[in-house]
């Protein structure tokens, strides 16, 4: 049982040219894993609910990386449908554009919501978190331009949202001990990764494990990922 925090990428059908196509959950698939979720109980948490002691025994978080804009006209509907809210991860630097940081590997561009719809996903409810400004290879950067990265994305979500952003993502799920460190020291409170497990086999709340859902997960496969 436990806790599994969910990560989605990319909602709608993926245009052929793409690569990694896995990376994108159709509207319907997402829309059938939240009413199986529902179903079976799972109370959908927030970040607040996993420090410890306040973890509840059947719990799920759905992260969704890079705030891609598709989340706003295929995914919203859902979480407002079922009164459900998530965690957003923003590349903060790349806001209003598109994934600079592999469209060249993947053949598209993907567009990032904008901040008028970041803010109203905060306002609405909707956890906002860090994922850099620019989405690098943390742990391959110039130490100074990694703490740049990490400290000035959340200052900018804050400043734009007006709340303390507590969450961060790892872009590429990389880093080591020493960006782990910046982290904590940039004022997060949990940081989330891509390693595989439960939520109670993390090491710690800066190293969070989550299970990736992908597009090929058709609903007995993602009902034993999350059970
Ligand atoms: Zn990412």
């Amino acid at each position: 049982m436990g806790v599994k925090i969910l990560t989605y990428h990319n909602v709608g059908k993926p245009p052929k040219e793409a690569r990694l196509k896995t990376l994108f959950v159709s509207k319907e698939q997402l829309s059938r894993q939240v009413r199986l979720l529902k179903l079976l109980g799972f109370s959908f948490l927030r970040t607040q609910d996993l420090i410890p002691n306040r973890s509840t025994s059947r719990g799920v978080l759905l992260t969704f990386d890079d705030a891609y804009m598709d989340f706003w006209y295929l995914a919203l509907p859902i979480f407002i449908e079922h009164y459900l809210r998530c965690l957003i991860f923003v590349p903060v630097g790349l806001v209003g554009e598109y994934n600079r940081w592999d469209y060249e590997k993947l053949r598209i561009k993907k567009p990032i919501m904008d901040w008028g719809k970041i803010k109203e996903l905060h306002h609405l409810g909707f956890e906002i978190g860090s994922h850099s400004l620019t989405h690098p290879y943390l742990s391959k950067i110039d130490p100074k331009q990694a703490w740049e990265e990490i400290y000035t994305s959340k200052a900018i979500l804050e400043d734009k949202l007006g709340s303390e952003i507590t969450a961060f993502c790892y872009p590429y799920g990389d880093y080591d001990e020493r960006i782990r460190d910046l982290v904590q020291k940039a004022g997060y409170k949990l940081a989330f990764t891509t390693k595989h497990g439960r939520f109670e086999d993390s090491e710690n709340l800066f190293e969070l494990r989550r299970i990736t859902v992908f597009g090929n997960d058709f609903l007995p496969k993602f009902l034993l990922k999350i059970l």
